[in-house]
């Protein structure tokens, strides 16, 4: 049998062993065709096929409207930073987007727009607070949604719905309209929660997500959105991403990451036979709460972020004795716990459970911070 240690790493991150195996018995020869994926034409009829079936299968699964596109991009996340306001600025001649800056990912979005118009900041985090009478270090908590200023001619408000590095995670998005901002676009940066449960799109006008976190290898970007949002790309917009140009060419406007999107498409199949967003959704919740009471009811590690806050994904700690962080990390290696070591704008220690990573692997961080514990508490 094949053993492999858990893997928790932020990203590129685990992927299902079934969908691993598949690929690699498909791998010179796909169904029968004779050629890897990778070798196939993407105009071809092959391609075309795998590429219309990872559409529909993440329709199916999202639950995405008729009236929203699915686009599948590249460049990454940090690429959007960029394409979505080249893209969207333009849509009512103003220029003008607000961001809620919740921690590194956000604040890097926030940051590149500036390059394209007149940004405003609607809420953040970036400083320390006290909530139930507890202080809160800054990007550990999300703002609470009635106090976000969001301007009403805004052409978008951006957020950032699980920050990878911070281990926070937003669980309802917000009405626009309860802010006096209803005709305002939300654009989601749902990166490393994407298919880890459902998603809004009543409140949501676009979303988009790397691949590497949640839902296959690097090399794709998927990205949702309304479609009467495409459309008003600004001038400066390269061609090969404008919305314009990558809807109207069903994502092939040029060359698209062929093997990465065969890969996703994998595990879009992989997640319906999971029983769907609904089903994973319950399992992480399991998943995170199991690691959550642990380090609520442990002296020995501290959870940072506070509670509402927390990501069912992304799990930051630390040990309280800082000067044990090599060897805890150095023996979780040799228990097959791989890729725990924190962000290094963060310190400690982070625990990715994303979907592909099963409550067994949970259980076994968990055995052996208990057992760690035991040895140095
Ligand atoms: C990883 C990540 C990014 C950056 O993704 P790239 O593919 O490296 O561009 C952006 N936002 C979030 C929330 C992420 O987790």
């Amino acid at each position: 049998m094949l053993m492999r240690p858990w893997n928790f790493s932020a990203g590129p991150s685990a992927l299902p062993l079934e969908v691993l195996q598949q690929a690699a018995a498909e791998l010179v020869d796909w169904q029968g065709s004779g050629m890897s994926v990778m070798e196939m034409s993407h105009r071809g009829k092959q391609f075309t096929r795998i590429r219309n079936e990872a559409e529909a299968d993440l329709r199916e699964l999202l639950a995405v409207p008729d009236d929203y596109a699915v686009l599948f991009m590249q460049g990454g996340a940090t690429g959007q930073n960029a394409i979505v306001p080249m893209n969207l600025l333009g849509r009512n001649g103003l220029g003008k987007a607000d961001y809620v800056l919740t921690g590194i990912w956000s604040t890097k979005s926030h940051k590149e727009a500036q390059r394209y118009g007149d940004i405003a900041v609607a809420a953040s985090s970036g400083s320390e607070t006290q909530i139930d009478g507890v202080s809160q270090a800054p990007w550990t908590w999300y703002p609470p949604v009635q106090g976000w200023s969001v301007r009403p001619d805004a052409a978008y408000l951006h957020l950032c719905s699980n920050e990878t590095i911070g281990g926070l995670e937003l669980d309802v998005l917000p009405d626009m309209a309860a802010l006096g901002a209803g005709n305002v676009p939300l654009v989601v940066d749902a990166s490393s929660h994407f298919l880890s449960r459902p998603i809004d799109f009543s409140k949501a006008s676009m979303v988009y997500a790397g691949a590497q976190k949640n839902a296959g290898p690097a090399g794709v970007t998927m990205v949702i959105m309304r479609k009467d949002l495409i459309g008003h790309a600004l001038p400066v917009c390269p061609s090969a991403f404008d919305y314009a140009n990558v809807a109207g060419a069903d994502s092939m406007f040029n060359t698209p990451p062929t093997y990465a999107i065969y890969m996703a498409g994998l595990v879009f199949k992989w997640l319906k036979k999971q029983g769907g967003v609904a089903a994973i959704e319950a399992a992480n919740i399991a998943k995170a709460k199991a690691l959550y009471d642990y380090l609520d009811a442990s002296e020995f590690y501290i959870s940072p972020v506070h509670p509402a806050s927390r990501s069912r994904m992304n799990a930051p700690f630390f040990l309280r004795d800082e000067s044990l962080n090599a060897e805890f990390l150095a023996q979780a290696e040799q228990a097959g716990l791989m890729q725990l070591k924190g962000h290094k704008s963060v310190g400690g220690m982070r625990a990715s459970i994303y979907n592909a990573v099963p409550m067994e692997a949970v259980q076994a961080l968990i055995s052996y911070m208990q057992d760690f514990e035991r040895r140095h508490g």
